[in-house]
């Protein structure tokens, strides 16, 4: 069979490939990216574009209940199309896709539609075509990890969301993580009647114990059926085509009915189906590709970034490995990356936001630290009758006064974490936050007035 020769294969077409693909074609680098399923990968596709976008729908939701309290006279709430909200979400997926084949198109990258596997360190095979490059890099992402039970295959996970053919009337959304809370606050104001159940006793493992509290509270508060403790056991076809779910915890096991059982239990790199065991390419626990820090795997000639590494499962962190690897091999300048502060965000409703340790993770790291925390209502909630509070709190290690850490529950905490990450990031003192006068009204000029600390 012939072969084609190409500089760098790069396996997979989402975040972190497309970019690598892009920068090394730029710097002079033949390129041919592989992609088994629509380029754009989980982010544009499956992931964040079409979330977030169902979440402005399902925004609209609490703004119109908000706008009584402010004197618009509306009766019942609208009805929300659902086929429309697909079909324009769907048609948006399109139009950026189409960009990111322009994209690559235009630097002369090659394009493989189809499934990679590797035939050997320098050898990636697509359908009747066979590769070979001195450099391949893995960016093939990861897929949902639904929980092993019985009847699992009458779940659905985060890829269905988007094209559902109707809204279900009543949604079991399992887990507590990113996903889980994202898709249990859209679906909930888009007119569900969602519950969420979770085994942990509060969401978000892993980030600060404040916002998991708050956060608790909150969608309880905002009226999300939310149990915590609560694991599926198991999950039955009913005649009608619900599922009947056996949901398990301490206090014994209930049956319920739903139209939908969403799984969001968690993500596993995809990493199988891809020949890389037979070519020594070292995989984790997870089925992760085990990297260095310049997302070298144990091949050499063979990297990975992104979700398949399992390191820093989001899109601009991959985009950032991807970047990084391509420098490398183009003697461009070194692009490190640190993981510490790489802020996140959870668009639950309300939204998370974080850059930065977490108080537990602190007082780990450093001999003292002093804990600025607020909690208020915002001023919004004060005439739209909404019960609402926002929490904001900053860690500041105590030796050097710089802040290390801010974490924010409420309205608008992506946003405003985004400007404030990059003060944590250049290791900013408390005194530089107090020093800089805040903007008048907003929830914002809360994290430059908290004078002091709660807790040493
Ligand atoms: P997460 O890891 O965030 O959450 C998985 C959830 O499933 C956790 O609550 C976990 O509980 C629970 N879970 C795991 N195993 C089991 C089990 N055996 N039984 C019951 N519950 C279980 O994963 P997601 O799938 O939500 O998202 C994957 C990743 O994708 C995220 O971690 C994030 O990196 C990325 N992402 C980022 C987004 C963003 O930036 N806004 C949006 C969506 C995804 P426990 O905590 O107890 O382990």
């Amino acid at each position: 069979m012939d072969t084609e020769q190409f500089d760098l294969i790069v396996v997979g077409a989402g975040s972190g490939g497309v970019r690598a693909s892009r920068i090394a074609a730029q710097r002079g680098l033949k390129v041919a990216v592989t992609e088994h399923s629509r380029v754009g990968g989980t982010c544009v596709i499956r992931g964040c574009v079409p979330k977030k976008l169902l979440m402005y729908a399902s925004q609209f939701h609490d703004q119109w209940l908000d706008a009584r309290g402010f004197g618009w006279a509306l009766g019942e709430l609208p009805r929300h199309d659902w086929p429309a909200l697909v079909a324009a979400v769907g048609a948006e997926v399109t139009r950026l896709e189409k960009i990111y084949h322009g994209l690559l198109a235009g630097v002369g990258v090659t394009l493989l539609e189809g499934h990679a596997t590797l035939q050997a360190r320098d050898r990636v095979r697509v359908g009747d075509r066979v590769l070979v490059a001195p450099r391949i890099l893995l960016a093939t992402g990861a897929q949902p990890a639904p929980l092993a039970i019985p009847g699992a295959d009458l779940a659905i996970t985060s890829d269905d969301c988007f094209s559902l053919p109707r809204l279900p009337q009543r949604l079991l959304v399992v887990g507590g993580g990113f996903i889980a809370l994202e898709f249990a606050g859209i679906f909930k104001r888009l007119g569900s009647d969602v519950v969420l159940a979770h085994r942990g006793d509060r969401p978000l493992r892993g980030f600060d114990e404040d916002v998991r509290r708050h956060l608790a509270e909150e969608l309880t508060a905002g009226g999300l059926d939310a149990r915590w403790g609560w694991q599926p056991r198991s999950i039955a076809l009913r005649p009608d085509g619900r599922r009947r779910v056996t949901l398990a915890s301490a206090a014994g096991t209930v049956e319920e009915d739903f139209d939908a059982v969403l799984m969001a239990t968690g993500r596993t790199p995809a990493t199988a189906g891809l020949g890389l065991a037979d070519i020594g390419v070292a995989l984790g626990a997870a089925g992760e590709i085990v990297v260095d820090e310049r997302s070298r795997s144990s091949v050499p000639g063979i990297w990975a970034v992104g979700d398949c590494t399992n390191r820093m499962n989001l899109t601009p962190v991959a985009i950032r490995e991807g970047h990084a690897v391509a420098h490398g091999l183009t003697d461009g300048p070194d692009l490190p990356i640190d993981y510490l502060t790489v802020p996140q965000a959870v668009f639950s409703q309300p939204p998370v936001a974080a850059v930065g340790h977490t108080e537990a993770s602190a007082r780990a790291a450093f001999a003292a630290v002093d804990i600025y925390r607020a909690t208020f209502k915002p001023m919004r909630a004060t005439i739209s009758g909404r019960a609402e509070r926002a929490l904001m709190k900053l860690i500041v290690r105590r030796d050097t006064q710089q802040v290390v850490g801010a974490h924010m529950v409420g309205n608008d905490a992506p946003e405003i974490l985004q400007g404030l990450a990059i003060a944590v990031n250049a290791g900013l003192t408390k005194a530089q936050f107090d020093a800089t006068v805040g903007i008048h009204p907003t929830a914002a000029e809360e994290f430059v007035t908290m004078r002091t600390p709660v807790a040493g």
